[in-house]
């Protein structure tokens, strides 16, 4: 069965073909710049290696046919035709209270996304124009959706409602949402498989750009990071995360700024870049931390320090720790985070082995000491495949 993995975003379309037979990938890459001059295709095979070309596609369905075009041109030969792919999975972002599994996608999953794009006015469309571009080409291929959310979705309400007034609840749905569900699901999984034992207490750090942490009881999500957007918890790249909500009036009154022009630099102009005035990249604050500069150490200092809170709190709820797990661009590369974090909470019987951390790439692998009570992993996420999964699960119950 061949899978089209599709990440839709508002000018971007993100691929990735795979054979569930042995869940081989067969393709990757992306379309970017859709609907402006300078569009462009990446697409990279095993045999063929990356190719970048530019082209031109005015809205999502040039893209996912410039994809089509290129999984079956005469250099790939990745496939015959459009018609090999079996079934389509999508990557969605918010589910609302609904969706706390993946699902096969038809009208009311779609007017959902609609109805919940008030929660996420920039994923939500873009996700939409990616479904009805597929649907345009390929009317006939069944179509599956993962929610970024979903995952969340077992939550208890004591750890998703915030201290408001219980009607903002009721009228809004102002709660905690989550986002990254399926990362945290599947590095996870991944990590409960490892550890085989009952009851598994693992918390799942996601530490990319947008970066979130996720306590995870038994395989099921009992609190994360992320909110009610994505903004909060963790600082990020350039998300601020955790603030006292007073600071937003305080700035838009005394720096004269707009609602727009706060959300704004809370969610673009903050977090570690804002903080070292350099940049989001963890690669460039340690070269200049290195080099002696102070806000970049700063930067990174509140980042480790929060996220060190955080495992601290999320051991505290489930009552125990079994498995930290680091994954995404942070976690799987960066060894000096990964000792950070780790750094002091012996007493937790977190025990990192030094050397082993710093010299691990790219693969599984288990960095804490052999008498270590609790195990850590760096686990490379893989959220096309979870996607790609549960899409053959979803259409192979229709036959
Ligand atoms: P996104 O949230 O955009 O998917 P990623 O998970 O790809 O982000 O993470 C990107 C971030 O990972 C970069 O901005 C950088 O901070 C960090 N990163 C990537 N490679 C390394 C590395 N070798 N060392 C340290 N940090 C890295």
């Amino acid at each position: 069965m061949k899978i089209l993995v599709i990440n839709c975003g508002s000018s971007s379309l993100k691929f990735q073909l795979l054979d569930m037979n042995d869940e081989s990938v067969l393709a990757k890459g992306i379309v970017e710049r859709i609907g402006s001059e300078g569009t462009s295709i990446t697409c990279e095979t095993p045999k063929n290696g990356k190719i970048r070309n530019c082209e031109s596609a005015g809205n999502h369905t040039d893209a996912a046919s410039l994809v089509f075009k290129y999984l079956s041109d005469e250099k790939t030969r990745v496939i015959k035709n459009a018609n090999e792919i079996d079934a389509i999975g999508h990557r969605l972002v918010h589910g609302g209270e609904v969706y706390n599994s993946s699902v096969l996608i038809d009208d009311k999953v779609v007017e959902a996304l609609k109805k919940y794009s008030v929660f996420a006015p920039l994923h939500n469309p873009a996700n939409i124009l990616g479904i009805e571009a597929c649907k345009n080409l390929l009317p006939d291929v069944p179509m599956a959706g993962t929610f970024d959310t979903a995952f969340h979705q077992t939550m208890p309400d004591y750890a998703f409602m915030y201290a408001l007034p219980y009607s903002i609840y009721e009228k809004h749905k102002i709660r905690k949402y989550g986002f990254h569900g399926t990362s945290h699901r599947y590095v996870s999984g991944i990590a409960a498989k490892e550890l085989n034992k009952n009851n598994p207490k693992i918390i799942s750090c996601h530490l990319g750009n947008g970066s979130s942490i996720c306590a995870v009881c038994n395989g099921k999500s009992v609190d994360t990071s992320m909110g009610y957007t994505p903004v909060d918890g963790l600082v990020m790249g350039t998300r601020c995360g955790d603030l006292d909500p007073a600071i937003v009036n305080f700035i838009e009154k005394e720096e004269q700024m707009s609602h727009k022009e706060v959300d704004d630099m809370l969610n673009k102009k903050s977090g570690v870049y804002g903080i070292s005035g350099i940049s989001n990249d963890f690669r460039d604050l340690e070269n200049a931390l290195h080099d002696g500069n102070k806000r970049a150490k700063l930067a990174l200092e509140i980042f480790d320090f929060r996220l060190r809170k955080y495992i601290g709190a999320y051991t505290a709820i489930m009552g125990g720790l079994d498995a930290l797990v680091f994954t995404a661009g942070i976690g799987e590369n960066d060894w000096e985070t990964r000792y950070f974090a780790c750094k002091d909470l012996e007493y937790l019987g977190i025990e990192i082995d030094e050397n082993r951390n710093k010299t691990i790439r790219g693969n599984f692998a288990d960095i804490s000491l052999p008498g270590s009570k609790v195990r850590i992993y760096v686990i490379p996420t893989n959220e096309e495949l979870m996607i790609a999964r549960d899409t053959k699960e979803i259409v192979s119950a229709l036959k």
